[in-house]
Parts: C-alpha cells; structure tokens; sequence
C-alpha cells in the first residue's frame, strides 16, 4: 500500500499533523520510537488547556484519539533512511521493512548533549532545566544558577534574575567582556570555579559543588545544551540546514514544505524555539500544506 503520507515521530508535531490529515480522509502511517525529548520531566507547562500536565500522558491521550480514525496505522519502528522512489518517497525501518508514501513529514525532534558533570543527567527536566517559560516558575525566589555552555549562555544567566537571585557558574571558562556590566545591572554574582557535581537528594538540587571541595547552595541549575537531530534522514535527503546557534535547523518555507519536493519537516527540527505549543502549530501547518498539495499538486 501506499500512504498519502508517512510521518517519521509520533509526538506533538507529528501526531497534530496526522490528526489533521486522518480528518482529511487521507491514508497515514506514523512511525515512531517513543522517545520525546520532554519525556524526563513529569510536568509540562504552558500548553493551552494542558498547563503542568504529564507530557507522556499528554501523547498517550492524543495517539489513543489520533489511533480512533479509520486511515491511520502506527508502527512502532524506527525510520533509519528515506529516498525519493519514482513520484513518491520510500521509507526503510530498523526491522529492515519498506514503505512508501506520495509525501513525507519528518517531526523526529532532537537530542540534547547534556554536559558531562556529575549529577546533571539524572536532574535533568527536574531541577536542572533550559526553559524558564517552561519550568522557571516552579523555582519561584529559589537560588538559581546558569552553567556557561556558550556564548549564548551570558544572555541567559542576565534573563534568570526575573525568577530569583541568580549564579552565573563559569566553570573554569571565560566571560563576555561585553556581559560584565549587563551582568551587574541584573544583580547576577559571577562564581569562576569549575563546578565538580551537583549534590541533592533524588532528582533534587541543594547545591553544586565547586573545586576544592566548596560547595554553593541552588535549588535549579540552567544550562542550554547544543543538540543534534535524532536521525540524519533530512540531510541524506538534501534538506537545507542551517547551523543554529546550539544545533541544527531544517530549513521550512512558511507552510513547513522543504527544499526537497514532498518533504516537510516540523517541530523542534525546524525552529530555535521550542516549545509544544510550537511544535503542534507546525504539525497543523504542514498537514495543511501537505493536503492542498496532494489535493491541487505540488507548488512549482
Ligand atoms: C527536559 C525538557 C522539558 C521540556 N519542558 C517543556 C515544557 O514544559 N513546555 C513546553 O512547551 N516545552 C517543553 N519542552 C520542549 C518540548 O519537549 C519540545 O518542544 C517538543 O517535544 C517538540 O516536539 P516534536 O514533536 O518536535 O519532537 P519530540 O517531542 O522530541 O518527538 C520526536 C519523536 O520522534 C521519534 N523519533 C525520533 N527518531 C525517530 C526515527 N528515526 N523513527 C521514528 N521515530 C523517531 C521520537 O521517539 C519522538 O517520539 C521541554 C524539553 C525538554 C528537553
């Protein structure tokens, strides 16, 4: 059989995207391995109607609605390569199957490089975080720190002070000579020693602890990791791709059509922003565009 289309990530872009092409009448398959880049935090926020909700239950609410339609068929496989085939676009799965569609989503998200410190990956999504929109309210006027990971780094530790005193850890790097007065203004304290671990009960932060042995009471630390793509598909398939400042980013016209004829992409892979909220927008937008080209052909 062939699919109008194939979406290669079942979570917030990718299932918004089915939703709206199933009530289209339109065949789908979405492939998908389960591993949503928000999955290690227990509560999401700022979702419309969905503010604090488990995010896993979130996907497993819309998958249970997305799977009531007649057209759709999930395949819980991992898309491992993608190829143009004739008018339509073939997709190979880890089990070494084969399917084929007249379009494609991509909406496989990221993967965050976390930092190799002692104690950031199990807090992570917890009480070590990136978003404050998403998770900063939380730590309301508790002792929050900033972890320099890049130049962007400087802007964040001057952003944090709106939801508490704030640390800027340099970790043995350097600091912006352009950020110290920034810095001043917004009440920052600058700590220059290396940061050996974090220290806590559970996924809890009480302190980090620096060189030397020292350690500096925090209740949330915020980093901002660089990222990759959870699968090089877009590029083998000659997606654009621009180097953002933390990772990289497909390049969308508008209506989230890439250069390549067929394919769309949405979500994380697509943006510097991100959010749900954001990553539904796409999935609607491209299955919007994706259902007016199978409908009227593809723009020339
Ligand atoms: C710790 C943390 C907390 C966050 N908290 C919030 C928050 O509170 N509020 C908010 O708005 N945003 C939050 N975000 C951001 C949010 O997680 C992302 O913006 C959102 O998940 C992006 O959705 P997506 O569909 O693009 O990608 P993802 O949700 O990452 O989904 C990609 C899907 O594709 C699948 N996949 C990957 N590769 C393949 C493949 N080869 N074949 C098949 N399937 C594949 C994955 O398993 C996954 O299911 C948070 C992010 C992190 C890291």
């Amino acid at each position: 059989m062939r699919y109008d289309a194939i979406i290669i990530g079942g979570s917030f872009a990718g299932l918004s995207a089915a939703l709206y092409l199933e009530r289209a009448r339109r065949t789908v398959c979405v492939l998908d391995t389960a591993k949503p880049r928000n999955r290690f935090t227990d509560a999401s926020h700022g979702q419309f109607g969905h503010d604090g909700s488990n995010p896993l239950t979130m996907l497993a609410t819309m998958r249970e609605q997305v799977a009531a339609y007649p057209t759709i068929d999930f395949v819980d496989q991992a898309a491992v390569h993608a190829v143009r085939e004739g008018d339509g676009l073939t997709v190979s799965l880890a089990n070494g199957a084969a399917l084929s569609s007249a379009r494609l989503l991509l909406a496989f998200g990221i993967v965050d490089q976390l930092p190799d410190i002692p104690g950031v990956a199990e807090r992570w999504g917890h009480s070590v975080i990136h978003c404050p929109y998403c998770h900063g309210y939380e730590f309301s006027d508790k002792r929050l720190g900033v972890l320099n990971m890049s130049t962007l780094s400087g802007h964040q530790a001057s952003l944090i002070p709106e939801w508490g005193p704030t640390t800027f850890f340099l970790n043995g790097g350097m600091i912006d000579p352009n950020l110290d007065a920034d810095l001043a203004r917004r009440g920052v304290v600058v700590e220059p020693a290396r940061i050996e671990g974090l220290v806590g009960e559970g996924n809890h932060l009480s302190a980090v602890r620096l060189a030397g042995g020292r350690e500096l009471p925090l209740e949330a630390l915020y980093i901002g990791p660089s990222y990759r793509f959870s699968i090089n598909i877009a590029e083998r398939l000659g997606c654009a791709i621009e180097t953002g400042p933390l990772g990289p980013i497909v390049m969308v016209d508008e209506m989230k059509a890439t250069n390549v004829a067929d394919v769309y992409a949405a979500g994380d892979i697509t943006r510097m922003g991100h959010t749900v909220t954001f990553a539904c927008g796409d999935g609607v937008m491209a299955a919007l565009a994706i259902h007016r080209s199978l409908v009227f052909g593809r723009a020339s």
